[in-house]
């Protein structure tokens, strides 16, 4: 009977170490209602010197700075997370939303000194998901209520919904919130000889997150709550792709396994990385081919410049692209070769 018991209660451990819950952070549900406009902050845009207020420019994606190109009118800065409106404010416009983990993990920063980053005072949570850590990062907070180290769930208050950090005042007073993935555990080393300013956060620092689309994500697992990471993530377009060199460890594979699509020799002569257009590591493949430098293999062809559709990381047009010199910083960082 006792033994009967404890092979149940391990199995249904066991599950529950699969399964993982994704909440939405504050009490704005309006993300699953007919009108977005209700969930997103909007950005105050000038184009052309028309003025307007889009709450497109909330969402994840490249949604900011519109630009005229042959291929029509672009956006071309990508945002990385979901601005998220707040739904209660005090008599003076003080917005009030608790802020809660989207799903339940460990505290791993708190950066509560409003000016060391353009996100403010911000906090950011690591889920332990079989696909591998990935990174929930709270931004703009009015004030952060957690420590490092502590246990946190969808009950947990991270801080209070605010207006710090760049560009933000009470008016637009918004939650940015993102889910990442982290590229590098040697950031700093990455960072100190390519950045004049200091860095405050560790590997917690922005540059070295990458966000996923957490506003799909939220809509495909409302539809189907096994849903895993790895699946969701093939479902993003491959954009460019890019050999490099195979020198010692690819410390990224090794924390999301998951991203290896094909077995590789021990010491595989190169590696082909597929992103899509933001930067997203989706596949890797070991190559045969002698790679002395990374190299672009292919890229989706443009009319206009790779540059405004990858974040300045790639140069060239049509179907012909390079790597910028951010583009292959931007790289090293993702094969933890610097
Ligand atoms: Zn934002």
């Amino acid at each position: 009977m006792i033994r009967g018991f404890s092979w149940w209660l391990a199995l249904a451990l066991a599950s529950q170490a699969q399964a993982w819950e994704l909440t939405l952070p504050t009490e704005n549900r309006a993300i699953f209602s007919g009108d977005p406009s209700d969930f997103y902050m909007y950005t105050d845009r000038n184009f052309e010197g028309v003025k307007s207020q889009p709450w497109t420019a909330g969402q994840y994606g490249f949604v900011r700075d519109q630009k005229r190109t042959a291929e029509g009118i672009i956006l071309t800065k990508f945002h990385e997370g979901l601005d998220i409106k707040p739904v209660k404010r005090d008599g003076q416009g003080i917005p009030l939303d608790l802020v809660h983990p989207i799903s339940a993990g460990t505290v791993v920063h708190v950066a509560s000194q409003a000016s060391q980053s353009s996100y403010g005072k911000y906090v950011v949570i690591r889920h332990d998901w079989p696909e591998g850590p990935f990174y929930s990062l709270y931004a703009h907070l009015m004030d952060t209520r957690v420590s490092v180290g502590a246990k946190a769930d969808s009950e947990t208050v991270v801080g209070r919904l605010g207006y710090t950090g760049e560009g933000i005042d009470r008016v637009r007073a918004h939650l940015h919130v993102e889910l990442n993935l982290l590229l590098s555990d040697r950031f700093e080393k990455w960072h100190a000889p390519r950045f004049q300013t200091p860095n405050h956060h560790g590997v917690y620092n922005g540059l070295n997150l990458v966000g996923i689309d957490l506003a799909r994500l939220y809509k495909e697992r409302q539809a189907d709550s096994s849903l895993t990471l790895a699946t969701f993530l093939t479902r993003e377009k491959v954009h460019h792709k890019i050999r490099v060199p195979a020198k010692g460890k690819f410390p990224l594979i090794a924390r999301y396994p998951f991203l290896l699509k094909q077995a590789a020799p021990s010491q595989p002569t190169a590696w082909e990385i597929h992103f899509n257009q933001s930067g997203i590591p989706l596949a890797v493949y070991p190559s045969t081919v002698p790679t002395a430098n990374p190299v672009v293999t292919w890229v989706v062809p443009s009319k206009t410049y790779h540059a405004y559709y990858t974040r300045g990381r790639l140069t060239g047009s049509g179907s012909s692209a390079a790597l910028s010199s951010s583009g292959l910083s931007y790289l090293s960082l993702v094969t933890g070769q610097f």
